[in-house]
């Protein structure tokens, strides 16, 4: 194209990468997270703009209509999807970043100054970016493609235990390394591409079978561990093409996603290591098996739920997976207001794998308006409930379920839970008795002071909210 000052190109990198910095830690905050999500796409921007106008040399055309091709896909995307399918179109996008990854990493094997480029030690050197980038971006790309296929329903969420499973995955690991040094040796003499293509397949599978085995109730480590992965491709991808910007912001979202990770681990009382080995949690959603510690449930209408409310002077809300599928946050709001209006003390406490992705119901409630000020972290209230007068349970389940707790043998055993059974009284938000996502049944159902209003989330609170 034209020349550009290369000096404002790295100036302009500069500006993205601090404004990628000022994203994440708006991020962290609702009440700073609009304005993170604005420094996002500023930067982006930015880093586009640069990219563009600095590194393209030839086929600008063909460029901008792919970007306005993969834009118009991605806005399209953006509208339409629903809240709930918000985590299978985070997989599958991991999952773009991942062939990206995959199909510049083969690009750039097979450009013709490659060799006239680079000699000696750099060829090795760029010879180990490009089988790393594509090594990662096969294993998210796969990883994530069978993750979007669990969290969309398409897959079972049953975890999917090979006998010697772990021989396995040592046995393609030791493939990956012993192929990645064939590649290097047949590369200086101009081969290397089958070692380069039979990694590729093994990369593939190791995905794949990365992800199968781990069961439905681990998915969200699952989520935020392929972004971490999408993030390290594309930093390796930066190396590739010595691209300073995409160094960066591949570690920044490699490195925030491998926090997260760790985040939902802890949340789970789970160690990372056991959720990659897999083998944990079933699928979700099955209808209750009868037996065992069940009995009697207690079944409640809108008005006795009203009546329960309006007279309590302590209220917990819990939100849950069912309000984001109800879509129920705004009256959820709107009977919040009534309560406080009528001196209530209404809080709300959110467990940190609510929902069906990081941070769910935050934004749920974040849309509705809900104040920040009474939405807490599970930590900081779980003590409470005992001083509690009403909690109520709108759509969630595993993360109530005290089995956690009581159960050693539970699939979901030492997942830390609100502990809302503490209470006076508990009402349980639901359509029956189907199970949440781990699969397992939840004895808090069956206890004295629970009381079941049945029903779709928004109808049933609709109802509560007249009532009231
Ligand atoms: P759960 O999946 O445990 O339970 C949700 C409950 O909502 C179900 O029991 C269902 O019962 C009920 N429900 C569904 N639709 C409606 C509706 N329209 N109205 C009323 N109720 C409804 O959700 P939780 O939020 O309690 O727990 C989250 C689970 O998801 C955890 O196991 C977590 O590990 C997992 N997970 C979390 C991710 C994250 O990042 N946060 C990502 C992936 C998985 P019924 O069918 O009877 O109505």
């Amino acid at each position: 194209m034209f020349e550009v000052n290369q000096g404002i190109i790295q100036v302009s990198y500069i500006i993205a990468t601090i404004l990628f910095i000022l994203a994440l830690g708006g991020l962290s905050n609702q009440e700073t997270a609009r304005r993170g999500n604005w420094y996002g796409i500023v930067g982006m921007a930015i880093a586009l703009v640069a990219t563009l106008v600095g590194d393209v040399t030839q086929n600008l055309e063909l460029l901008i209509v792919a970007l306005l091709i993969g834009g118009s896909v991605g806005i399209i995307a953006a509208r339409r999807v629903q809240m709930t399918q918000m985590p299978e179109l985070v997989a599958i996008l991991h999952s773009l970043v991942g062939l990206a990854a995959v199909a510049v990493g083969f690009a750039n094997f097979m450009d013709p100054e490659r060799l006239s480029h680079y000699v000696g030690v750099e060829l090795t050197i760029h010879d180990v970016e490009t089988y790393l980038g594509i090594l990662i971006g096969a294993v998210t790309f796969s990883g994530s493609v069978i993750a979007f296929g669990k969290l969309s329903g398409r897959m079972s969420g049953n975890p999917l235990l090979l006998p010697a499973r772990h021989w396995l995955n040592l046995l393609l690991l030791l493939g990956a390394i012993w192929f990645g040094y064939q590649f290097v040796q047949q590369s200086v003499a101009g081969g290397g591409i089958a070692p380069l293509v039979i990694m590729t397949i093994i990369a593939l599978l190791f995905g794949i079978h990365m992800v199968m085995a781990i069961g439905g109730a681990d998915m969200p480590v699952v989520v935020s561990m392929l972004n971490s992965y999408s993030g390290w491709a594309a930093s390796a991808t930066g190396f590739m093409l010595g691209n300073d910007l995409l160094i960066v912001t591949g570690a920044l979202v490699g490195s925030s996603g491998a926090i997260l990770s760790y985040i939902m681990c802890r949340a789970m009382n789970r160690k990372f290591l056991n959720v990659i080995a897999g083998g944990f949690g079933t699928g979700g959603g099955a209808a209750a098996k009868s037996g065992g510690q069940e009995g009697e449930v207690i079944p409640i209408d809108a008005q006795e739920a009203a009546a329960l409310l309006g007279n309590a002077k302590e209220v917990m809300i819990v939100p849950g997976y069912g309000m984001a599928v109800a879509q129920a946050q705004h009256v959820v709001h709107e009977i919040t207001t009534v309560l406080r209006d009528k001196g209530v003390n209404v809080r709300f406490g959110i467990h940190p794998v609510a929902g069906r992705m990081p941070g769910h119901m935050n934004v749920l409630l974040a849309e509705a308006k809900v104040p920040y000020d009474i939405v807490f972290e599970m930590d900081e209230i779980n003590d409470d409930f005992p001083d509690v007068d009403v909690s109520i349970i709108i759509g969630a389940n595993d993360i109530v379920n005290p089995s956690a707790q009581e159960e050693p043998d539970s699939p979901i055993a030492g997942m830390p839970v609100l502990e809302v059974w503490k209470g006076k009284t508990t009402i349980v938000l639901k359509r029956s008795m189907a199970t949440g996502y781990a699969g397992v049944q939840n004895p808090l159902f069956f206890k004295e002071n629970t009381r079941m209003l049945f029903g779709d989330a928004k109808d049933s609170l609709d109802n509560v909210f007249k009532a009231l």
